[in-house]
């Protein structure tokens, strides 16, 4: 369906190599990402008949993979729901303005692009040196929520996959002292969109690998010339390091998110550890405290099962 702009050279390579070989893993791969995509709109409920999605495309691979994933499930969905993809040109310089305009053109999708120079505000408004990344996103997010407005979006879908949940996750517990990441799903500052991440189990080495093989007409993400987050940076090369040595281990933390035990944590918001009365009756599920604990295997949260790692020493 996709039209190649520029012809990713590993792709090439890949095709020449083996083409048969090629298309086989392409099509592995493509199935996985529908079904995860397909998976995480369920479990969340992301999309409802009726529903007008509006797909934030700021042209990187991930934004480019969801709509491009979202175009081919909607065809083949038993629920109905329109889709409109949305770019925000903030004038950075050196920014292809006609490069999205023709790809969406080609793809056959309705789309709007939102001319704002977010760039020149934020230059003038940040110092020299200073991350420009906090107020560009507070800017963009602004103006995405009332473009969804004007358009009649009753959903705003972002391209955040796994990994950033993940990388999240470390960051805020890491450097913030907070167990949260990135919601699947969630009510905007102002009450009035809801957005969505249905790449939310999708691990962004697959999502490398597709826009590869779709050869999406990516635009570079450091045309401000604003440095990236160091944290994340290195949050994020310490994962990958991990995820090298013991794979799974991004599955597994995602896994952790959505298989939360308050008891066994210690926010007493959560669970009332204050009242906490003996019951007098056996429960098979109830205390481990002088167990170990069974560890998650690795392996994609819809396949999960438990074994016990055995871990010396560790109580509950
Ligand atoms: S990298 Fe540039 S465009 Fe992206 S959020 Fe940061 S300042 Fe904005």
């Amino acid at each position: 369906m996709n039209t190649a702009v520029d012809v990713a050279p590993a792709a090439v390579a890949e095709t020449r190599a083996d083409p048969r070989k090629a298309a086989f893993e392409a099509n592995k791969l493509s199935k996985r990402l529908h079904r995860q995509v397909g998976q995480a709109i369920r479990h969340y409920n992301m999309i409802e008949a009726g529903d007008k999605v509006m797909v934030c495309l700021s042209g990187g691979k991930d934004s480019h993979a969801l709509l491009d994933i979202l175009i081919s499930l909607r065809e083949r969905s038993p629920v109905p729901f329109d889709l409109v993809a949305v770019n925000l040109d903030q004038k950075q310089p050196g920014f292809p303005e006609h490069v999205l305009p023709e790809y969406l053109a080609r793809r056959g999708v309705p789309f709007h692009i939102e001319a704002q120079d977010t760039y020149s505000v934020v230059k003038k408004l940040v110092p020299e040196g200073a991350t420009m990344c906090s107020l560009c996103s507070r800017l963009r997010r602004g103006i995405l929520y009332r473009v969804a407005g004007e358009l009649g979006a009753t959903k705003i879908a972002l391209g955040h996959h796994r990994d950033d949940m993940v990388v999240t996750l470390l960051i805020n517990m890491f450097f913030g002292g907070r167990l949260k990441s990135m919601p699947p799903k969630l009510v905007s500052d102002d009450g009035r969109n809801i957005v969505i991440r249905p790449l939310a189990y999708v691990a962004e080495t697959d999502l490398e690998r597709w826009a590869e093989h779709r050869r999406f007409p990516v635009i570079p993400c450091t045309l401000c010339g604003s440095q990236n987050d160091l944290q994340r940076v290195q949050v994020k090369q310490m994962l990958r390091e991990w995820e090298r040595q013991y794979p799974g281990r991004s599955d597994n933390m995602l896994h952790a998110m959505a298989h939360v035990t308050p008891s066994h944590l210690l926010d007493r918001k959560l669970y009332a550890f204050a009242a906490l009365q003996t019951t007098g009756v056996a429960d098979a599920d109830g205390d481990k405290a002088f167990d170990d604990e069974p560890c998650a295997v690795s392996t994609p949260p819809e396949r999960m099962v438990l074994h016990s790692q055995g871990h010396p020493n560790q109580e509950d």
